[in-house]
């Protein structure tokens, strides 16, 4: 029997048509981004049967810009012509923040979700990183170890083809699946060895930009443009590396365009459906199924979730220990840029490389002498670095005068262009919260999502030592900082590396999922997104992701081969 209860829903309110799916499918999978892109081709390959809800379509590649010559850009701009959005508009679907607490949320609503423009920067997590709650006893431990995901680390990069070196180390762990790194360009060279005089080692960067061709995809042309999407699908997308191969199986049906509202749950508070809206029209239908795998993103999952409310469920749909949505947690930033004099004038070429930094500085605040008084760490990103699309930018924009003299300015400058991005791991807290307000609602009916993010004296902390970091390294390789304010972080959620508002543990009182991403009280739903996680880390997140939902959906499907589900 399906019931909604406790829940007035929109079609309680309005005449509007309710169309009942009379299949049952199998297993309803929502979102297809890395999470649910995973998720899907993992049990299509496997045999079963999926249904995929997606809030959005397939974005168009033929209408990118990824080649587009500034000037060209500039001409289609002064004819009203708009460059493609991937991102979702907040008139459409608008989310709320605590009076003073602004928080910087990035959605993607469409096949692939944010896999279409991400970084694609590629960290495994360390054992040091599974192990630091148990270590420092600030809130729960992780459920799993490094030994529990390695084999999955390994699998997907295999899959999705990263790049990287041959470093290996506690922060850092190595991997034998990395396809060859691209060469650091010569600011890169310069501050590898500054940081190896300093003892803070800077190493390849792992990004999943495929240096080799991977599974018949050519192999990356180094535009340096991957921030508009890729033409040839040269790194990693869900929508092009898992969606069409799932599709292959002909096990996949992909439901686009319908906006996820609810789960709903028989009268054993199982989860047996899913309420969805069609984004077009708004009209609302239901599909039904015997598992269902949540993977929409920490915000938008974690907003269905305490949607989901019924009589079995009034807390939200899983939330007997009422630890969903809280203890939301991504990183700070330093957003750092400067440029090395001595390597003014030394040649201008094409240098996109496969865009942003082909370097990156592990955590090393957990070895002498860098021991401070904060809990967990930060790594370096270097984003732009002595790339033809970071500094020359930013040079016209910050240098006086115009014609040759400026260009000759920025084009001596760009050789020597550095930025420093520290990310530092911020404490789950409590108060750090999504929850929805039933008074404010969207274009549906549904609740929106309000987020209240702030950071505390372990972030402050922090901060300090990521400035002084920045400076020391910036110091001893001679970078000339430019526009400098000492400490000033960037917008809180402009990591857009949202974390564990459902996390897994051990203690069903104290946790929402299990060690394999399966409700604690409800055994037929499985979140395997970013919310997952029970701390966030200084890493980016999506290796590890990818690796969650193919180990969960591996579960997945023993279980139902077992009959258990
Ligand atoms: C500019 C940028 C740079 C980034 N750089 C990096 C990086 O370098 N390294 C890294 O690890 N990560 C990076 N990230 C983050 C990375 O993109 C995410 O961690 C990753 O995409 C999360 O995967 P996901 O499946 O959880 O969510 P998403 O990729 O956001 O996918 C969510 C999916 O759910 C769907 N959906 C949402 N709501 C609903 C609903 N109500 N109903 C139905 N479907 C729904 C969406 O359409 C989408 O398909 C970056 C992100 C951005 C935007
Ligand atoms: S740099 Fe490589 S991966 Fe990025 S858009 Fe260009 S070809 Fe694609």
């Amino acid at each position: 029997m399906m019931c909604l209860s406790a829940t007035r829903t929109r079609a309680e309110e309005t005449p509007v048509q309710v169309i009942r799916s009379p299949r049952q499918y199998p297993v309803i999978v929502i979102g297809s981004g890395a999470a649910g892109g995973m998720a899907a081709w993992n049990l299509t390959q496997q045999g079963i049967p999926v249904v995929l809800l997606d809030a959005g379509t397939k974005f168009d590649r033929s209408k990118y810009w990824t080649h587009v010559t500034p000037w060209e850009h500039r001409a289609r701009t002064a004819r009203g012509e708009k460059e493609y959005n991937f991102f979702l508009d907040t008139h459409e679907q608008p989310y709320l923040t605590q009076e003073g607490r602004p928080f910087s949320l990035a959605r993607v609503w469409g096949h692939g979700g944010k896999t279409n423009v991400w970084g694609r920067v590629s960290l495994r997590y360390s054992e040091m990183d599974f192990q630091g709650p148990a270590r420092d006893g600030w809130e729960i431990p992780w459920p799993i170890g490094y030994r529990d995901i390695a084999p999955y680390y390994d699998k997907v990069e295999e899959l999705i083809g990263v790049y990287g070196g041959s470093d290996d180390s506690d922060a850092l762990p190595g991997s034998a699946f990395l396809l060859p790194a691209p060469a650091p360009r010569c600011a890169e060279r310069l501050l590898m060895r500054t940081g190896a005089t300093l003892q803070m080692p800077i190493v390849a960067g792992r990004r999943a930009n495929m240096t080799k061709s991977v599974r018949g995809f050519p192999p990356c042309h180094y535009c340096g443009k991957c921030g508009r999407g890729c033409d040839t699908a040269s790194f990693f997308c869900s929508a092009d590396h898992l969606l069409p191969f799932a599709l292959a199986t002909k096990k996949l049906e992909i439901r686009s365009n319908v906006v996820a509202a609810r789960i709903l749950v028989d009268d054993k508070g199982l989860a047996r459906g899913v309420q969805y809206f069609d984004r077009q029209s708004g009209r609302e239908q239901r599909v039904q199924g015997k598992v269902i795998v949540l993977a929409a993103s920490c915000v938008d999952s974690t907003r269905i979730l305490l949607n989901s409310t019924s009589t079995a469920h009034p807390n939200g749909l899983g939330n007997s220990s009422d630890v969903i949505g809280r203890y939301l947690c991504e990183q700070i930033r330093l957003n750092v840029k400067g440029y090395m004099p001595a390597l003014f004038g030394s040649g201008y070429k094409q240098d996109y490389g496969a865009d942003g930094e082909h370097i990156y500085m592990p955590r090393f605040n957990h070895r002498v002498p860098h021991t401070r008084d904060y809990l967990r760490g930060f790594g370096m990103q270097f984003w732009g670095s002595a790339s033809t699309g970071g500094g020359v930018p930013f040079f016209g924009r910050t240098i006086p005068g115009f014609g040759a003299a400026l260009k000759a300015e920025c084009t001596g400058r760009y050789p020597g262009w550095v930025e420093l991005h520290p990310f530092g791991e911020v404490l789950p807290y409590a108060h750090n919260r999504i929850t929805v307000d039933p008074a404010k609602t969207d274009r549906y009916g549904v609740p929106l999502l309000k987020i209240d993010y702030r950071i505390g004296e372990n972030e402050r902390k922090m901060t300090e030592h990521m400035a002084d970091a920045v400076e020391e390294l910036a110091k001893a390789a001679g970078v000339e900082l430019v526009d400098y304010r000492r400490g000033e972080l960037d917008a809180m959620g402009s990591a857009i590396h949202e974390h564990a508002t459902c996390r897994m543990g051990a203690d069903p009182k104290r946790s929402a999922l299990n060690r394999f991403n399966q409700m604690h009280d409800v055994k037929n739903l499985f979140v395997v997104d970013g919310s997952s996680f029970t701390t966030a880390s200084e890493k980016n997140p999506t290796l590890t992701i990818l690796a969650l939902s193919w180990r969960a959906t591996d579960y997945l499907a023993e279980e139902m081969k077992k009959s258990n589900l």
